[in-house]
C-alpha cells in the first residue's frame, strides 16, 4: 500500500551547535520487519527517534511516513499518524491500575462527550483486554502499576501505545534492566507485534536483537557505519573495533 517501505529517512541530519548529531542518514522501514538499530553511547541512536517522532527537528533531510512528508509536524500529530514511541526510561503512571493507564492512552479517554457513550466505554474495556494479554497482564488488570516488576512496567508502557494501534512502533533500549526471562517474553511480544505493523528497536542486547531482528543497523558518530543481517554485522570488523568489541 505505501510501496515497499512505510517510513523513508533520507539524507536526514541534525546539528547542535555545530555538532552533527545525526549525519545525512538514510533509513527505512518496513511493514512486518523489526528492524534494529545498535550503536555505541552517542551515536545518535535517540536523536533519530527525536527527530522520526517530531520532538526534535531536523536541520536538513526527509522524513515520509506513509508517503507523507511528516517533517514539521507537531509531536502529537505524528502520534496520530500512526508512530508510537517508547522512551528509554519506562513511565507509567504508578498509582493507577493497569487498566487504568491502558484505558489512558485510548485516543480521546477523557473528553466528557465520550465518556457518556455506552459503546464507546464497551469498545475501550475489549481493546484494553486484548491489550492486557499481549502484555502478559491480563491478570494484573486492577493492580495498582507500581506493584508491577521492572519487566512488567516497561510491557504496560508498550500497551499504552498498542491501545492507539500504531502502524510504526519505535522503540528506545525496551529491555534494558530486564531478566533474562522477561527478555525472551519481549522478543516474543515484539515478534507477535510485528504481525501488524512495522517495528524499530534501538538496543545494545545482541541475544536480544538476533532473536527479533530481520534487519540490524549500526550508528556510529550519528552515521550509518553498516546495516545488514546480523551474522554479518557481528562479524565484521568495523562494527567489532566500533561497538562489539567493548
Ligand atoms: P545514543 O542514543 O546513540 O546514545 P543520542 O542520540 O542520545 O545517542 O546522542 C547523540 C549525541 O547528540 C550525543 O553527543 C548527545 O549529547 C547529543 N545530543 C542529543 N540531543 C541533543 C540536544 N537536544 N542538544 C544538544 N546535543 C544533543
Ligand atoms: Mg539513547
Amino acid at each position: 500500500m505505501f510501496g515497499e517501505f512505510l517510513l523513508r529517512v533520507e539524507h536526514l541530519s541534525v546539528e547542535f551547535d555545530g555538532f552533527k548529531a545525526v549525519d545525512d542518514l538514510t533509513f527505512y522501514a518496513a511493514k512486518n520487519q523489526i528492524c534494529a538499530i545498535i550503536g555505541p553511547n552517542g551515536a545518535g541512536k535517540t536523536t533519530l527517534l527525536d527527530l522520526i517522532t517530531g520532538r526534535t527537528s531536523p536541520t536538513s533531510g526527509e522524513i515520509r511516513f506513509k508517503e507523507a512528508d511528516i517533517g514539521g509536524l507537531r509531536e502529537n500529530q505524528i502520534v496520530r499518524r500512526g508512530i508510537g514511541r517508547k522512551f528509554q526510561t519506562p513511565s507509567v503512571y504508578e498509582a493507577l491500575t493497569v487498566f487504568e493507564n491502558l484505558e489512558m492512552a485510548y485516543p480521546d479517554a477523557r473528553t466528557w462527550l465520550s465518556a457518556w457513550s455506552f459503546r464507546r466505554s464497551e469498545a475501550v474495556v475489549k481493546k484494553v483486554e486484548e491489550v492486557a494479554e499481549l502484555i502478559y497482564l491480563k491478570d494484573k488488570l486492577h493492580e495498582r502499576a507500581e506493584k508491577l516488576s521492572h519487566g512488567q512496567k516497561q510491557w504496560l508502557e508498550i500497551g499504552a501505545l498498542l491501545i492507539q494501534e500504531p502502524d510504526l512502533l519505535l522503540l528506545d533500549e525496551p529491555v534494558a534492566g530486564m531478566s533474562v526471562q522477561d527478555r525472551e517474553l519481549t522478543a516474543a511480544l515484539l515478534l507477535e507485534l510485528v504481525k501488524e505493523r512495522a517495528v524499530v528497536v534501538v538496543e545494545h542486547d545482541m541475544d536480544f536483537v538476533r532473536k527479533i531482528a530481520d534487519r540490524v543497523t549500526v550508528l556510529h558518530q550519528g552515521k550509518i557505519l553498516m546495516e545488514g543481517k546480523m551474522d554479518a554485522i557481528q562479524s565484521d570488523p568495523r562494527v567489532v573495533e566500533v561497538y562489539l568489541g567493548h
